[in-house]
C-alpha cells in the first residue's frame, strides 16, 4: 500500500467498526477530508481508492477486521472525547463570518496572542469569511512603538494573513461621533463626580447626581471635555445601576489622556476606554463573531449595553480558558523589562513565551498553529508542556 492508500485503509477499518463490519465509501471520504486536511487536495483520487478498500474490508470477517485495527492502530474512539478537541462549529449564521485578531501594540505576539489569533483565522478559512487585524492602541501606555511592525510579521510566522487592518488611533473622530450620539440618546453622560465618590454610590446602587443631567446639559460638558484635566470628567454609558456585578454599573466609556501618543502626538486628549472602541468597531465592522478570553466575560455584558442603546445586533461572544505553559515569561511588560535589564538577551530568548522564542527554540509555526487548532475554544483552561511542543514538532521536521 502506498501512503493514501494506507491512510484510507485505516478510516475504513474505523468506519467498519463503528457499523457492525460494514464501512461505507462515502463516510470513509467525508472522514478523510474532514480529518486530513493535508489530503483534502487529493479528494479526486481518494474516491475509486476508497471504492476497492471499502469492498475488501467489508468481505472480512469482524475478526479479521480487529486484528487488521490492532496491526494498524487504529481505535475507535469515544465520541465525547472526540468533540472536545478541535475547534467546535461556530454558533449562529455561518454566511459573512466576520471575525478578528485585535492585539495592543504592546510587544510582539506570545503564545496567548496565538491562542486568539489561530482560531479566528482558522474559522475565517472555514467557512469562507473575512479576517481583520485591528490595532488596539488606545491607551499610549500599552504602545511599546516597533510592535506596529513586529506584530504583522509574527502573524505572518504563524500563516496568517488579514484581509483588512485597522489602526483604533485612525478611529477617534468616530468614537467621537458615536459618543455624541448616546449622549443625544440620552444612554450615556458626563460624570464629574470625583472617583471614590462615585464608587462609593454605585457600590450601593445608587446613581451619582450627574446621572439625571439634561442632554443639553452633557453635551455642553461634552464639547468642553478636551479642555479638562485627566480625571476631571469622564463620559459613562447607563446600564443598570442595581446590576449584581458592581464593574457593569455605568461604565467609563470615555476619559481624558494627557500622555503623549507614540502616533498621534497630542493630537487627541479625549480617549475611548476599550470597551467602547472595541464595541463601535465590531459593530461598524461587520463582526459576526467575537472570541475572547474568559477574563472578558465582564466586558462582553457591559458591550451589550451600548449595542442595546444603538439599536445594533451583537455577535456572537465566544469565550475560551487561559492557556499555561510551562516555564515562561508571558507576561509582554516583564518581558520588555527583562530585556532593557539584560536579563534576557532580547524578545527572542528562550526563556520567553514569545513566537520569536519559540522559533528559536526550533520549533515550526505549524506546530504552534496546530497544537492552538487542537485546544479550540473550549471554557476550560489548557495547559500546554514543551514535552507536546517538541513532540508535534518532529512532525513537521
Ligand atoms: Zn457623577
Amino acid at each position: 500500500m502506498n501512503d493514501l492508500e494506507e491512510i484510507v485503509y485505516k478510516h475504513a477499518l474505523l468506519n467498519a467498526a463503528k457499523h457492525k463490519g460494514s464501512a461505507n465509501p462515502g463516510a470513509v471520504i467525508g472522514s478523510i477530508m474532514s480529518q486530513e486536511p493535508d489530503l483534502r487536495s487529493r479528494a479526486k483520487e481518494s474516491g475509486p481508492i476508497a471504492g476497492k478498500i471499502v469492498a475488501h474490508i467489508n468481505k472480512l470477517s469482524e475478526d479479521e477486521q480487529s486484528a487488521q485495527m490492532a496491526k494498524y492502530h487504529v481505535e475507535v474512539k469515544e465520541n465525547k472525547q472526540k468533540k472536545e478537541e478541535g475547534l467546535q462549529e461556530l454558533p449562529g449564521s455561518h454566511d459573512n463570518v466576520v471575525m478578528r485578531f485585535a492585539p495592543n501594540p504592546s510587544g510582539p505576539l506570545h503564545i496567548g496572542h496565538a491562542r486568539a489569533a489561530v482560531p479566528n483565522a482558522e474559522y475565517v478559512k472555514r467557512y469562507g469569511g473575512k479576517l481583520i487585524l485591528r490595532i488596539e492602541d488606545t491607551d499610549p501606555k500599552r504602545v511599546f512603538e516597533p510592535a506596529y511592525d513586529l506584530i504583522p510579521q509574527d502573524l505572518e510566522w504563524l500563516g496568517i494573513k488579514a484581509d483588512e487592518v485597522y489602526y483604533q488611533s485612525d478611529r477617534f473622530e468616530i468614537y467621537y461621533d458615536y459618543a455624541r450620539q448616546l449622549i443625544e440618546k440620552g444612554a450615556a453622560y458626563m460624570c464629574t463626580c470625583d472617583g471614590a465618590t462615585f464608587k462609593e454610590l454605585k457600590d450601593n446602587c445608587k446613581p451619582c447626581p450627574c446621572r439625571d443631567n439634561s442632554v443639553e446639559k452633557n453635551l455642553e460638558l461634552w464639547d468642553k471635555f478636551d479642555q479638562m484635566h485627566a480625571g476631571e470628567a469622564v463620559l459613562r454609558v447607563k446600564t443598570d445601576i442595581n446590576h449584581k456585578n458592581p464593574a457593569i454599573r455605568d461604565w467609563v466609556a470615555m476619559r481624558i489622556v494627557e500622555e503623549t501618543h507614540p502616533r498621534l502626538g497630542n493630537k487627541y486628549r479625549v480617549y475611548p476606554m476599550m470597551n467602547f472602541s472595541v464595541a463601535v468597531d465590531d459593530h461598524l465592522m461587520g463582526m459576526s463573531h467575537v472570541l475572547r478570553g474568559k477574563d472578558h466575560l465582564a466586558n462582553s455584558e457591559k458591550q451589550k449595553y451600548l449595542y442595546d442603546h444603538m439599536g445594533w445586533d451583537v455577535p456572537e461572544f465566544i469565550h475560551y480558558g487561559r492557556l499555561k505553559m510551562e516555564d515562561i515569561a508571558l507576561s509582554t511588560s516583564k518581558a520588555l523589562e527583562g530585556i532593557s535589564s539584560g536579563k534576557y538577551s532580547g524578545w527572542d530568548d528562550p526563556r520567553l513565551g514569545t513566537l520569536k522564542a519559540i522559533a528559536r527554540r526550533g520549533i515550526q509555526p505549524q506546530t504552534i498553529y496546530n497544537l492552538i487548532t487542537e485546544i479550540g475554544v473550549k471554557m476550560s483552561d489548557s495547559a500546554i508542556s514543551w514535552k507536546k511542543i517538541y513532540g508535534l514538532n518532529r512532525n513537521f521536521l
